[in-house]
């Protein structure tokens, strides 16, 4: 996808700080982290949003899932916890549209969410 910045940094035409990495995946560390452990985990191909999560191939979002505890535990947030978020479309507060998966850890998040 062209000018899309999450598939350049996928294909490593703009530099991330990665967190773990697959044929398929990605994780990279947010660039304004929102907690002290804050990374972006995405699929390498481009889908927009939640909304066409149906075009993603299965196994890829199955990796996604199965990578959020094995990056949790790599990084010493897995025991105390930490948030998921997808954030879509305008009102879901997304500002890149190539799907991605926050990881939030290190404090006590709250809840209603902002
Ligand atoms: P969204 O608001 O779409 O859910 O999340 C986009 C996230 O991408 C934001 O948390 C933002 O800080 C992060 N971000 C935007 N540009 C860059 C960048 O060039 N590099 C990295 N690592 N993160 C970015
Ligand atoms: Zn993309």
């Amino acid at each position: 996808m062209e000018n899309c910045l999450f598939c350049k940094i996928a294909s490593g035409e703009i530099q991330s700080k990665k967190a773990y990495e697959s044929k398929n995946i990605l994780a990279f560390h947010d660039i304004t982290p929102q907690a002290p452990f804050h990374v972006l985990i995405i699929p390498k191909t481009h889908i927009s949003s939640m909304n066409q999560i149906g075009d993603l191939d299965p196994e890829i979002l199955k990796e996604i899932l199965q990578s959020i505890p094995k990056i949790a535990d790599e990084n010493g947030i897995a025991e105390k916890g930490y948030r998921v978020v997808n954030n879509c479309g305008n009102f879901g507060g997304q500002t890149v549209n190539h799907i991605h998966f926050h990881l939030l850890g290190g404090r006590h998040m709250k809840w209603p969410p902002g």
